[in-house]
């Protein structure tokens, strides 16, 4: 499956760079050297990863990355950037990248977080022969539509970033089972960084606090206190 790549990067050398070795593993890759460019490119639509670079001359990577987080169609994000601090991380992800990079970084590391991020957006996507049955899951009074990546509780329509939807559709595609924050960071953010839990808690927050009648006592997803603390989508229907 081809893929459209935006790389959104003002360093004309790292962004050729880059380009090449995308088209190299067969993305169709655009370039923009600044928020303005980028932002119109971006609402074409179509794209499947953009690469960010947090430092642009007009705008800065965060209030991008947000924009673009606020588009409907979900797109993976992997921002760039020169600063290494644990802040500087924690709000790119909070802002909703996908992934973080620090300048300087190899090929070979670039191109394995873009792998992985292709690979989660399969699993997630769920573009296999069974998509059709997998299209809408009911639970409870909880209704998850796939393709739309729309909610609804009880029929009324949830609105969910795209990580919250992604974070719930793992639960309800995994009922019963339990996951520790770091296998949730794992396998729906798509990398494996310590200390990054409470970017995995402050999103189940989230979710609860839009799905759940009673956040402080949620009946879909549950908190499991035990071996290692993990959290899981209740088994079987709950209703209200
Ligand atoms: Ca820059």
């Amino acid at each position: 499956m081809r893929r459209k790549v935006l790389i959104v990067e003002d360093e004309p050398d790292i962004a050729h760079l880059v380009q090449t070795h995308l088209t190299d593993i067969g993305c169709e890759v655009d370039i923009a050297g600044n928020g303005a460019a980028a932002m119109s490119l971006f609402k074409k639509g179509g794209y499947d990863l953009v690469i960010l670079d947090l430092k642009l001359p007009d705008t800065d990577g965060l209030t991008l990355c947000r924009n673009m987080r606020a588009s409907p169609d979900y797109v993976a994000i992997l921002m760039l950037t020169a600063k290494s601090t644990e802040l500087d991380r924690v709000v790119g992800l909070e802002m909703g990248a996908d992934d973080y990079l620090t300048k300087p970084f190899s090929v070979p590391e670039l191109l394995a977080r873009v792998k992985a991020l292709f690979r989660r957006m399969d699993a997630l996507s769920d573009n296999s022969s069974d998509s059709a049955k997998q299209e809408r899951i009911e639970w409870g009074g909880l209704l998850v539509d796939v393709d739309k990546r729309s909610v609804k509780i009880d029929g009324s329509p949830v609105e969910l970033t795209a990580r919250e939807f992604d974070l719930l559709l793992f639960f309800v595609r995994h009922p019963g089972r339990v996951f520790s924050r770091i296998q949730l960071l794992d396998k729906v953010w798509g990398y494996n960084h310590d200390g990054y839990e409470h970017t995995v808690n402050s999103h189940i927050n989230r979710l609860r606090a839009k799905i759940e009648a009673d956040p402080a006592a949620p009946r879909y997803v549950l908190t499991v206190w035990g071996v290692g603390c993990g959290v899981q989508i209740q088994r079987g229907a709950v209703k209200f």
